[in-house]
């Protein structure tokens, strides 16, 4: 049976890594709500939030501990106005109000984009990251 198999080959791997220690960091984030900038889009000035500012904490903390995981606990493409704007898009393939992208229509979810370019090993999917509908969602997991 292979998956028997399996699972005594990793259990006898487990054991024989208990002779040695790695410490492994565990970096999360979690309710970016589609903030990329450090921006407040309500007060229209700078804050301190957001994934930029998020990243310049991961780069530390990975070049303290390059044995870490960064995963994202959800509510990520949905609560900016960015997202709002992104997500009428996916939904109707036009922005809504008239307007228009400067360039080509962006095929990558934002903020998706932005924790690629981090380097984000896993997401958790959060209850408002079904506020658009599945093809939404679906689009930001391609
Ligand atoms: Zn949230």
């Amino acid at each position: 049976m292979p998956t028997a198999r399996l699972f005594c080959a990793l259990f006898t791997a487990a054991f024989a890594l208990t002779a040695e220690q790695l410490t492994v960091t565990v970096l999360a984030t979690t309710d970016l709500h589609g903030h990329i900038f450090p921006f407040d889009y309500y007060t229209g000035r700078q804050a301190p939030r957001g994934l930029a500012k998020a990243a310049t904490v991961i780069r530390a903390e990975r070049e303290r501990n390059p044995n870490s995981v960064l995963i994202d606990c959800g509510d990520t493409i949905q609560g900016s106005p960015i997202e709002y704007l992104y997500q009428r898009f996916v939904s109707s393939g036009r922005l809504p109000l008239g307007l228009q992208f400067p360039g080509e229509p962006w095929r990558e979810e934002p903020t998706i984009r932005a924790m690629n370019a981090i380097g984000y090993e896993a997401l958790v999917v959060g209850n408002h990251d079904f506020n658009y509908g599945l093809k939404n969602l679906d689009h930001a997991r391609s």
